[in-house]
């Protein structure tokens, strides 16, 4: 065995802390190993030094005890006892652990300090361990039920793992209920050794599994974690919700980038790179695992409707086109078959429209043509419990055909009392129902989603050839200064180093030398006021474009150094930086990068110069980014019609902001004392002409 395999398919299993007292967790356990049908497939161990036998089992003081080899130890002692009795697990070779108790990393310092201990016994032992502060593991297959849950669910196709163990318990309960069965569930507890990550890995080759949930809180691995997921995504779908998302409003934030990106950011850019569909609540999690567990996989995104409804069929549409999916327009010929056997008053063509009075043969002529029809990749079944409507029949009807189909069939059957039955009988064919026809769209809508993230293009990472020392330098420097902003003359010299475009310029620190530096640059210049403290020089008049001669210069020279000196009188002024004036035409775009605490450098893009903040039309990808992550961030952003070319003008150089964007994707991969950095504006000019950046600022760990 490898891997996590012992740990769901183990040949035996020994409770540390098995109890005869029915109040107890540690007697939970075993009955739970018992009633979930384990105890005929492997060997149970009570472990109980004062038991001789727990539920017909022979106890043992400690497993050491135990003759025969132990695949899995499940301990359920109080905490102060479990880091030994997770040695004895590791003296007696057992390769994995469920730790049961709290009292660890959740009880403050000194229970992660205890937490650090069971680390650190795995890590002697080569042990793996899940938890600790956890329900358990349950797989419906072996079937293995190691967990202190009320009852063990139905097996089916959903792997689920959740960081909350309550929140485990309702989606077990869920199960029980008879809609959705599971093939695995694991309580990850406070994940002090498996995690998401490990879970991914094992459960991309299980069988059984063919939809995998995830219910996180947190993700310290985030690289990692997007990494691994996004190769397991092109194999098995993942659905995932993240709860607790919140901005980190406390942080002081110096950067445009900085004040955009949050946390939200950062998941919505992970799920998204990592090929994760992502549901915005637990109804919507199930409703998406449903249609992806069960059905076959939804190859285009033609779908047709039938229904006995007008209205229903209707809302269906605009749900359908409202969630990106298309109606499928029918060939002639079903048309017309359709046309031969409905009756005057129904509609032949998309949403088939039944009429109230169909009885179950006329659902299944509709669906029989309409299935063998070449353009319709997906199928909705709609009903409403009218007079003369055969519930159960209709349910059977459409249940036979799905069973020899190759296309997903969604059943909608809307109402409650009446079409319970009909709901029963479609969940035993592998058809998921939808109260209402928006949640069938949403969950279609999920299938063409995994869809294309199956079909996307191999991520391509380039990496350009730059010279870091020069980087290294400038970032020694400043820090030599113990400074953390670099403001424009310094991040300037970053920038080249790593291929970008920037303005002739330098600093001067009186206005005669500003004239001699214009001398050099070239007439028009700009003048902007280089001082370590002011972020927004435009705010108080730190920006002057268009200075065509020496007296004009002077002069800004003059009031720009006196009014930043009388609004932000602890300012230090190193003077004023002349600036080559850059040609008009220009588009203002922002790239920028912070750094979220669990996924790393997050790259942000969007329209730039003043306007940034106001209108927040920005989009974000952590990097590394690959090429097309880069070009996707382009088409998101709502004003992308700009970067097209708007009345009659050419389009902007896109590739020179891609280029761009992954030089910078660079840099702070290769820098990671940089920890927030914004060039705005990078002024991008037409195709073929590219872009430079007029202003940059970065900040130091
Ligand atoms: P800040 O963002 O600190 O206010 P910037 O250096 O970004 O200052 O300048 C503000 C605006 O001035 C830019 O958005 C751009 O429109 C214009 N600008 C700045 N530098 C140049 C330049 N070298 N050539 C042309 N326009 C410039
Ligand atoms: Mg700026």
């Amino acid at each position: 065995m490898t891997g996590l395999d012992t740990f769901f398919n183990p040949k035996s299993v020994a409770v540390i802390g098995a109890s005869t007292n029915p109040e107890k967790l540690g007697y939970a356990v075993v009955r739970n190993l018992v009633d979930g049908g384990y105890a005929s497939k492997g060997v149970v161990y009570p472990i109980n030094p004062s038991a001789s036998e727990i539920l017909g089992f022979k106890a043992y003081p400690t497993v050491l005890e135990i003759p025969n080899t132990i695949d899995l130890a499940v301990i359920v002692i109080p905490f102060p006892h479990v880091p030994d009795a997770l040695r004895t697990c590791g003296q007696k070779g057992i390769p994995s652990a469920i730790v049961i108790s709290a009292g660890f990393r959740e009880a403050g310092q000194e229970g992660l300090e205890r937490e650090l201990e069971l680390v650190q016994i795995c890590n002697e032992y080569n042990l793996r361990l899940i938890g600790p502060n956890c329900l358990g593991v349950i797989d419906s297959f072996t079937p293995l039920n190691a967990s202190f849950a009320a009852g063990t669910p139905p097996s089916g196709p959903m792997a689920f793992m959740s960081q909350s163990g309550a929140l485990g318990t309702a989606v077990l309960d869920i199960a029980l209920a008879g809609r959705l069965g599971l093939s695995k569930f694991v309580s990850l507890g406070n994940k002090a050794d498996v995690s998401e990550i490990d879970l991914l890995q094992s459960w991309v080759k299980d069988v059984h599994s063919r939809v995998i949930l995830i219910y996180s809180e947190g993700m310290p691995n985030g690289q990692e974690f997007i990494r691994v997921a996004r190769e397991v995504t092109r194999k098995k779908p993942v659905v995932a919700i993240k709860s607790g998302v919140t901005q980190s409003g406390s942080r002081a934030v110096s950067s445009h980038t900085g004040s955009l990106a949050g946390s939200e950011q950062a998941y919505q850019a992970a799920f998204h790179q990592a090929g994760i569909l992502r549901a915005e609540s637990m109804e919507s999690l199930f409703d998406m695992a449903l249609a992806l567990g069960y059905q076959p996989p939804l190859n285009g995104d033609r779908i047709a409707i039938i229904t006995n409804a007008g209205g229903p069929g209707i809302l269906a549409t605009d749900a359908l086109e409202k969630n990106g999916l298309s109606l499928a327009r029918f060939e002639l010929e079903t048309i017309h078959a359709l046309e031969q056997y409905l009756p005057d008053a129904a509609s032949a063509a998309n949403p088939v429209d039944v009429l109230g009075d169909a009885h179950a043969d006329r659902y299944q002529f509709a669906l029989d043509c309409v299935a063998n029809d070449p353009n319709v990749d997906g199928i909705m079944v709609l009903l409403t419990p009218q007079a003369m409507t055969e519930i159960d029949a209709t349910a059977h009807t459409v249940g036979s055909l799905a069973r020899h189909n190759k296309i997903p069939i969604l059943g909608c059957f809307m109402g409650e009392a009446r079409i319970k039955s009909g709901i029963d009988i479609l969940t035993s064919y592998g058809i998921p129902n939808y109260p209402f026809p928006e949640r069938a769209a949403n969950a279609f809508s999920a299938m063409a989603g995994y869809k294309s993230i199956q079909t996307r293009p191999d991520p391509e990472y380039l990496r350009f050839t730059v010279d870091q020392p020069s980087v290294k330098k400038v970032i020694d420097l400043v820090r030599a200064e113990n400074r953390l902003s670099i403001g424009d003359a310094e991040s300037r010299e970053i920038l080249q180093a790593y291929g970008l475009r920037i303005p002739k310029s330098e600093i001067a620190e009186t206005p005669e030398m500003a004239v001699t530096i214009a001398g050099r640059i070239g007439y028009p210049v700009v003048l902007k006021i280089a001082s370590p403290d002011i972020l927004h020089k435009t705010d108080i008049g730190g920006v002057k474009v268009g200075l065509q001669n020496a007296s004009d210069l002077r002069d800004a020279f003059e009031l720009m150094v006196y009014r930043a000196q009388r609004y932000l009188p602890e300012a230090r002024i190193w003077g004023c930086l002349v600036q080559e004036m850059a040609p008009s035409g220009g588009l203002e775009v922002l790239v920028g990068m912070n750094r979220d605490p669990q996924f790393g450098p997050l790259i942000t893009f969007g329209l730039g110069g003043i306007y940034v903040e106001t209108l927040r039309d920005v989009t974000f990808r952590v990097a590394p980014l690959s090429r097309q992550e880069a070009e996707e961030m382009l088409a998101d952003v709502r004003a992308h019609a700009l970067l097209d070319g708007v009345r009659g003008q050419p389009p902007m150089d896109k590739s020179a902001i891609v280029d761009t964007l992954l030089r910078v994707s660079q840099l702070v991969q290769d820098f990671p004392e940089i920890i927030e950095m914004d060039i705005n504006p990078l002024m991008v000019y037409h195709q073929g002409e590219g872009a430079v950046a007029l202003d940059m600022r970065l900040v130091l760990k």
